[in-house]
């Protein structure tokens, strides 16, 4: 710890570069993130490495979508003067030790990663049968681990992935480090996640085009709110229905205020208020969240250049801290490179 500027534990998450986030990315993640930022000297950046693993074959739009995370975040409100954020490739330095953690993990431990045996069965469109893609989980053990972070947070399917880096740490700490820690194990955060479901009422997730974008504007929310499934048992204006199983439901139960989540209660319950009023409701609770999002989000997209500011100056810091553990590595693991004349009795023979 001597080495950290703040006694505050630290804590760092990546987010895959996949463009544009949705509501989901934000109740399941970001929004997490951003309350995070005070009580911890918080790292966060885009893994756009991460998302070469399986969008190897075309990288035309990596950079494009690396960029629209990062504005998502500052529109979300991470707040660059309380937490440093970067880009996975502008810091190598993650690059070489994922490289000398690869040596020691045992292909077994990789092939037991559950994301990993459900992305190779139900993937098929891309070809996962690569060595990059059964690293996945090294390299983000690499990510972590450099920065020596005490907490991870990450929603539930990423928690064997630091189940993992806890394990590498202690065999390299085995292996190298003597009497010293040279990677403390790092926790996982698990993120509280209500269900957050589109517009369809599956799960929101870019695949099933269900989605409402941080970048929507009102229209666009009121009109996809217009669409969306709502109890099926209330076919009839004058059929009473049931916000615990309705998805506009459950978008209330997120974002809207008591008093109105009260009237949507009651007034489901006795079809006292109709679908239509209810959904615009939801929607004002929508807008409300995301209005000053995009009014913080405008700056940024006007002057770019203030965003990549932001990602220099975070991964110069990063990078700091990376350089910092590097040379303990190299050290711990006899690669140093200052000249060392050979033992004396290698020399005699
Ligand atoms: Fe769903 Fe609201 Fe309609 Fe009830 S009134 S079924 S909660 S949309």
């Amino acid at each position: 710890m001597a080495d950290r500027e703040q006694k505050k534990p630290r804590v760092l998450s990546g987010m895959r570069s996949t463009g544009k986030l949705h509501l989901g990315n934000y109740v399941g993640a970001l929004d997490n993130w951003v309350k995070l930022q005070d009580s911890y000297e918080c790292f966060f950046f885009v893994a756009d490495w991460h998302a070469l693993t399986t969008d190897y074959a075309d990288t035309s739009s990596i950079k494009q979508n690396t960029m629209e995370v990062l504005l998502d975040w500052l529109a979300a409100g991470l707040d660059p003067e309380r937490c440093t954020m970067f880009i996975q490739s502008h810091v190598p330095q993650h690059a070489e030790l994922h490289l000398l953690l690869s040596m020691i993990t045992p292909l077994g431990w990789l092939e037991r990663v559950p994301t990993y045996k459900e992305q190779r069965e139900n993937i098929k469109e891309k070809d996962l049968g690569t060595y990059g893609f059964l690293g996945y989980p090294v390299l983000q053990s690499a990510d972590i681990l450099i920065y020596k972070a005490d907490y991870v947070p990450v929603g539930e399917d990423q928690v064997p992935h630091v189940e993992l880096t806890r394990e590498i740490a202690r065999r390299f700490n085995m292996f190298y480090a003597g009497k010293r820690v040279v990677f403390p194990e790092p926790q996982p955060l698990l993120t509280p996640t209500p269900k957050l479901p589109g517009t369809d009422g599956r799960k929101m997730s870019k695949s099933y085009g269900n989605t409402i974008m941080l970048t929507d504007p009102e229209a666009a929310v009121r009109a996809k709110l217009k669409t969306m499934v709502t109890d099926p048992a209330r076919v009839r204006r004058s059929d009473p229905g049931n916000p615990d199983v309705c998805p506009v439901g459950d978008l209330h139960k997120i974002f809207s205020g008591r008093e109105t989540l009260a009237k949507v209660d009651a007034g489901c319950r006795t079809a006292g208020i109709g679908c239509i009023e209810c959904k615009s409701w939801a929607a004002n609770a929508l807008v409300s969240v995301l209005a000053p999002m995009q009014e913080r989000r405008r700056k940024y997209e006007e002057n770019p250049k203030l965003a990549w500011d932001v990602i220099e100056a975070g991964g110069a810091r990063a990078s700091k801290i990376c350089d910092a553990t590097m040379n303990e590595v190299r050290q711990s693991m006899g690669l140093t490179k200052e000249y060392e004349p050979a033992p004396d009795a290698a020399r005699a023979k």
